[in-house]
């Protein structure tokens, strides 16, 4: 049986791999505290670790990972921006994610945050159940003849694209690994950057977070949209300069802004905080506009999703164990 300990489990993380592994070589050691470098000894004599999308295996974290045994990091993500590759690949250490498990999952939650923000679902939710049924403040626009900017034409980008020409939008975008025949197909326009911004009334970033694309939006760019534009992110928090649109929410510049990722949600999200002083005062500021909306990091939550990113972690776990090439395109 090949140990593998896996990091900052809920019970739906635990419920899924642990269906996946039944009847597989596979012993899985469920911590519920996040990987870091203050918590790898927990894997010593292990074979390899599991770990998601706001542990940080940093090179201490790695190092001691190595040090205690470990030679496989399987990440149950897509985005790997937490892993530091340079030092995995001198220790040894093979990495791997889940590339794709569901786009539909992240582009429809994508779509929802979309819709609740404009038609002020969240506010008129709250309002109904005070018995308030007043509609003062909640006025919003049909999405139908606005245009829709793409971030990143990606896997998740292409479905979200589709999903708003769906909703009769015009669809503008930027990639710079663009998808021509796509784009002809789906009647998707691809612009510079600058004239994407210029011409959304709904931005939405599909693109990993890297050191070029960290704060993509800030004051520069978000100056650069249509006045009263709706930016929203479910891809990554560090792409958003939190301060930045901060200020354009609170000048007006920026209508909106939905999003599933937040700059500092490390140790924040995926916890239940409710009995605690949140110390985040940005994040506490977004809270009370009327025109944020956030969730906690919970686009990929499907059982789709969830069940396809289980099937092809054990799946990998156990190539990995074997000494077996691992599936296509997760070897990072
Ligand atoms: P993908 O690799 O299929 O697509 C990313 C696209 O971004 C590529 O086409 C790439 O060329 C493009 N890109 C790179 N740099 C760019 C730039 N500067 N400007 C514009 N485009 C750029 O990735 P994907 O599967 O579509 O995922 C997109 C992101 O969504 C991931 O990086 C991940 O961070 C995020 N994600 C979030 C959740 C969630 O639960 N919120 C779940 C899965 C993925």
């Amino acid at each position: 049986m090949m140990l593998t300990a896996v990091f900052d489990t809920k019970p739906y993380d635990r419920d899924y791999l642990a269906a996946a592994a039944a009847g597989r070589p596979l012993q899985l050691v469920f911590h519920e505290s996040r990987l870091t470098a203050d918590t790898a000894r927990l894997a010593d004599g292990m074979a390899a670790v599991c770990a998601f999308v706001n542990d940080r295996l940093d090179r201490p974290c790695l190092a001691t990972l190595a040090a205690g045994g470990v030679r496989h990091v399987a990440m149950r993500c897509a985005g790997f921006n937490n892993v530091d590759l340079a030092a995995a690949r001198e220790l040894g250490l093979a990495v791997t994610r889940v590339p794709a498990y569901s786009p539909y999952a992240v582009a429809e939650h994508t779509a929802a945050l979309v819709l609740a923000l404009n038609r002020r679902i969240h506010r008129a939710f709250n309002r109904v159940r005070e018995q308030n049924f007043s509609l003062a403040g909640l006025v919003g626009f049909d999405l139908h003849g606005k245009t829709c900017g793409i971030v990143g034409t990606g896997k998740i980008g292409r479905v979200a694209a589709e999903i708003f020409r769906g909703f009769g939008m015009r669809v503008v975008a930027y990639d710079p690994m663009p998808q021509p025949e796509w784009a002809l197909q789906r009647g998707v326009e691809y612009l510079s950057f600058d004239d994407v911004l210029a011409a959304s009334d709904i931005l939405s970033l599909h693109l990993p977070l890297t050191p070029e694309t960290h704060h993509l939006i800030d004051a520069t760019t978000v100056a650069r949209l249509k006045p009263g534009a709706i930016i929203v992110n479910t891809s990554r928090g560090k792409l958003i300069d939190t301060t930045a649109v901060i200020d354009a929410l609170k000048q007006g510049q920026l209508g909106g802004l939905a999003i599933d990722v937040y700059e500092e949600e490390e140790g924040l999200f995926f916890e239940d905080l409710s009995d605690t002083v949140l110390q985040d005062d940005e994040f506490s500021r977004l809270l009370v506009f009327p025109n944020v909306l956030i969730t906690a990091h919970q686009a990929f939550l499907t059982r789709e999703a969830l069940g396809e990113i289980a099937r092809v972690t054990v799946d990998n776990l156990v190539r990995g164990s074997r000494g077996e090439p691992f599936l296509p395109d997760t070897l990072l």
